[in-house]
């Protein structure tokens, strides 16, 4: 029967300790909440874990245009984009997205998705069909793997950034259409792919890039635009999916691509079609928050985020090298995503619970997430931390240690 045996794998679960508990913020995003854990217990945590890199989900300004866009727009869209849902809101929200990559990607146009998980599920499912091969880096986002899945198209996956096995996977397909799947910032590991690289295999081998920069936009980029600003990549094999549930503090995606590739999403991706379109209010404050990731306001808190990323490296490689027992690697990363790699799922659960009794929020990742022997802290920074909030975390994780 279906409840015992779903008994049976939660006890399991539960057994090998990957059990997953849910915790309850009691207010509003911020590095500091009051969390209630499972047993009832509410205390307040320092938080190394949210993807609000640059607080803006608390920002006042944020705050304003989500409440004047209810005022000006109300509630839900009513409907999906082809039937009546699409407003003016969502098409000024996909212009100004578009204006702003026109330099990377000439002639593009922008579409806006409900969240990253969907966007994903419609470029891949979309484009991937029956003629379509799609090339994947093995640690890529689970939304993007799980788009593959749906695709009727092959499927190709390669070692993480391991571009020669890229190439010659390339070399031998006889798809019609070859596509490049990678994230931009890799969500586990804070490093990037190397998109020039993968714009010159698309050029070469006739395929088409697609970039999920869910944790880059807002965060990289002189003026926040991510991977494809960063490593100055202009190019029209490229297909670049943004979410603006991260740096950019409320939530939805979006692409952006030659205008023949969106006009041909509108029509077929069933994620897009087939759900209603997202509050247009939040639209309406996205225009808010864009205003900040690509004005001063947002420069200055990239900055101090990279400051106070490198005060946390600094201080993880003196706890690291002041024990000769801890074995952790430590990659430096130019994003907010500081992982702290233990190996095992044990110890990396051991130390994050620690924390936790000691009021930091800091999660342990480890398989299926990781690969096997690579279970890690995921330290996620925010421009809303001071450095002291960094001091408290690095005195906790020697206290532990
Ligand atoms: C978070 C994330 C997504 C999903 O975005 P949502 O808007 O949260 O659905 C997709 N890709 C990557 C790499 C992510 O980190």
């Amino acid at each position: 029967m279906l409840i015992d045996a779903l008994e049976k794998e939660l006890s399991h679960l539960d057994e090998s300790g990957l059990r997953r508990i849910l915790r309850v913020a009691e207010g509003p995003t911020n590095i500091r909440q009051r969390i209630t854990d499972r047993a009832g217990v509410t205390k307040e945590h320092l938080l190394f874990c949210s993807n609000d890199y640059l607080g803006l989900a608390s920002h006042s300004k944020v705050k304003e245009a989500l409440k004047e866009g209810v005022d000006r727009w109300g509630g839900g869209s009513g409907a999906s984009h082809l039937i009546s849902g699409h407003t003016r809101a969502h098409v000024d929200l996909e212009e100004k997205l578009s204006a702003l990559y026109e330099p990377f990607i000439g002639m593009n146009r922008c579409l806006t998705f409900s969240t990253g998980f969907m966007a994903n599920l419609a470029v891949m499912t979309a484009l991937g069909g029956e003629d379509a091969e799609l090339f994947s880096d093995q640690l890529n986002h689970a939304s993007l793997i799980d788009g593959m899945r749906l695709a009727k198209g092959n499927v190709s996956r390669f070692k993480h950034k391991d571009y020669v096995s890229l190439e010659s996977a390339l070399s031998r397909s006889t798809a019609k259409k070859k596509i490049i799947v990678s994230d931009g910032v890799f969500s586990m590991d804070g490093d990037f792919c190397d998109g020039p690289q993968l714009v010159r295999l698309a050029e070469k081998y006739d395929a088409f890039v697609v970039i999920d920069d869910a944790h880059g936009f807002g965060t990289i980029g002189d003026t926040g635009l991510g991977t494809i600003q960063y490593q100055n990549i202009q190019s029209n094999r490229v297909i670049s999916i943004g979410t603006l549930s991260k740096a950019a503090g409320l939530s939805g995606a979006f692409v952006i691509a030659p205008r023949l590739v969106i006009d041909y999403l509108e029509q077929v991706a069933r994620s897009y079609i087939y759900t209603t379109a997202s509050v247009p209010a939040l639209s309406y404050a996205l225009l808010a928050s864009i205003d900040i990731i690509c004005g001063d306001e947002g420069a200055l808190l990239r900055e101090k985020l990279h400051k106070i990323g490198e005060k946390l490296f600094e201080g993880l490689i003196s706890i690291k090298s002041s024990q000769s027992n801890l074995h952790w690697r430590i990659p430096k990363t130019m994003t907010p995503i500081q992982p702290v790699v233990l190996g095992d799922a044990a110890s990396t659960m051991g130390l994050s619970i620690g924390l936790e009794n000691l009021g930091f929020r800091v999660p342990g990742i480890r398989p299926p997430t990781v690969p096997e022997g690579t279970s890690r802290l995921r330290i996620t920074l925010s421009a809303a931390h001071e450095e002291s909030d960094v001091d408290q975390l690095l005195d906790a994780m020697r206290q532990l240690t």
